[in-house]
């Protein structure tokens, strides 16, 4: 008999219908002998719902309502999940993630898991019941309501697979697996059978949303093989796990953009030592993470200093940054929402040069200008205008070759 922890997306969830469509899926992993652990999203569009509200009431929700509001969407989903389940004459129960315990940090919207408790799970798995467990939720130290971040149920999933020590940690989505791009905006996207946690990790990090970032991290730290593949199909997905002598030797693995990154450059900046960490560390201890940033070569004693935050917190990024930059006497801050971030990634980066020049050569060939560079060893990140987003990736992909592996 093994432990099997299942995630089900929004997607996944989306109607009646497709909630008793998860219900039998679970139903037959069960039959088949398993303990089981489903772990549920907000049905699609409902979380968007919520947050659309809080914006609509105040300009700057409060942060701890924001994440009683969000979470509500789970809860919806876990009940009417283990009522399904219960109808087929199956022992199950829904779990909120503070009645796991899911015990995280108190950085709302954005908390990270500390520990999970499974005494209370485990009691009831002996029992032969079906835990229905809501994503996204935990609770801090305080006993507050907090949330993980958008796309957190996949990190609900991992971390309990891990603290559970499960033997199957599996994502079901809307597509079969993790693509070299995002399937709905290329066609010629392939599956990957297996991906490394490393490049998983870039992926996720740079848009590709098919697994949130944290789910990764869990999943490398504790060596949870995770398997993304289709709620709609039976087909084998695609297995994130370590590194092995066959991932090395692809040079790109996969292209991934993001659109919800905010350009802010602050001009004419007085040019001294300590400038980028006092425009940066408001916006850290507001918890706001500064991703790509570019200091202009200085002339005339000042420099034009840019970044990019999520759009989450551009508002506030934006009013911390005018103060800021009345501070410290820069000339003005200007700000750009219509940008993307597109990126390409691979093991076999560290050990090819040129890639840089075959991803410049081929968006210049179609025009597409490039504002800002980034690099790591197995990742080259640019942004460029938003309105060449589909284009751009496109281009990449057919540049290195992805369509026809
Ligand atoms: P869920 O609701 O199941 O969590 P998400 O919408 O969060 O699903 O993630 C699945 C989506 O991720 C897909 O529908 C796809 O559009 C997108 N996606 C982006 N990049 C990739 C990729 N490289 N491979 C697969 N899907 C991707
Ligand atoms: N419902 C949450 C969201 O929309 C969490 C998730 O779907 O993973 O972000
Ligand atoms: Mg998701």
């Amino acid at each position: 008999m093994a432990l099997v922890v299942q995630k089900y997306g929004g997607t996944s969830m989306g109607s009646v219908e497709r909630i008793r469509n998860v219900a039998k899926r679970v139903a037959k992993t069960y039959d088949a002998g398993n303990d089981m652990v489903v772990v549920v999203s907000a049905m699609a569009g409902e979380t968007n719902k919520l947050v659309a509200l809080a914006n609509e009431v105040c300009e700057f929700p409060d942060t701890r309502e924001y994440d009683v509001l969000v979470a509500a969407g789970e809860q919806v989903s876990i009940a009417l999940l283990a009522m399904c389940l219960k109808a087929m004459g199956y022992k199950a129960k829904s779990y909120l993630g503070f009645q796991v315990p899911v015990l995280t940090d108190t950085s709302y919207s954005k908390a990270r898991i500390e520990s999970i408790d499974d005494k209370k799970m485990r009691a009831d798995l002996k029992e032969g019941t079906i835990l229905i467990v809501a994503g996204f939720q935990g609770v801090d130290e305080f006993g507050n309501v907090t949330t993980l971040g958008r796309g957190g149920s996949d990190t609900s999933a991992v971390a309990l697979a891990a603290a559970l020590k499960a033997d199957v940690c599996e994502i079901f989505t809307d597509v079969d697996g993790v693509y070299t791009t995002d399937p709905n905006i290329c066609k010629d996207a392939k599956k990957i059978e297996r991906i490394s946690y490393e490049e998983m990790l870039e992926l996720a990090s740079l848009g590709a949303k098919v697994l949130q970032i944290r789910s990764v991290e869990f999943a490398s730290k504790y060596n949870v093989d995770v398997h993304v593949r289709s709620s709609f199909n039976e087909n084998l997905g695609t297995m994130v796990t370590k590194e092995d002598k066959e991932m090395e030797a692809v040079l790109v693995s996969g292209i991934a953009y993001a659109k919800d990154e905010v350009k802010i450059a602050v001009m004419q900046v007085p040019d001294k030592p300590g400038i980028a960490a006092q425009i940066l560390s408001p916006l850290s201890d507001a918890n706001i993470s500064v991703d790509m940033i570019v200091q202009n070569v200085s002339e005339a004693g000042s420099t034009d200093f840019t970044f990019t935050v999520p759009q989450a917190d551009f508002k506030k990024a934006l009013s911390i940054t005018k103060e800021t930059a009345a501070a410290i006497h820069a000339k003005e801050v200007l700000s750009d929402e219509s940008v993307t971030k597109v990126s390409i990634v691979g093991l076999g980066m560290r050990s090819h040069a040129g890639v840089a020049t075959t991803m410049f050569q081929a968006l210049a060939k179609e025009g597409i200008n490039i504002q800002m560079i980034s690099t790591s060893e197995i990742k080259i990140s640019v942004v460029v205008d938003a309105k060449y987003t589909e284009l751009a990736v496109r281009v990449l992909h057919d540049a290195f070759g992805l369509a026809g592996k």
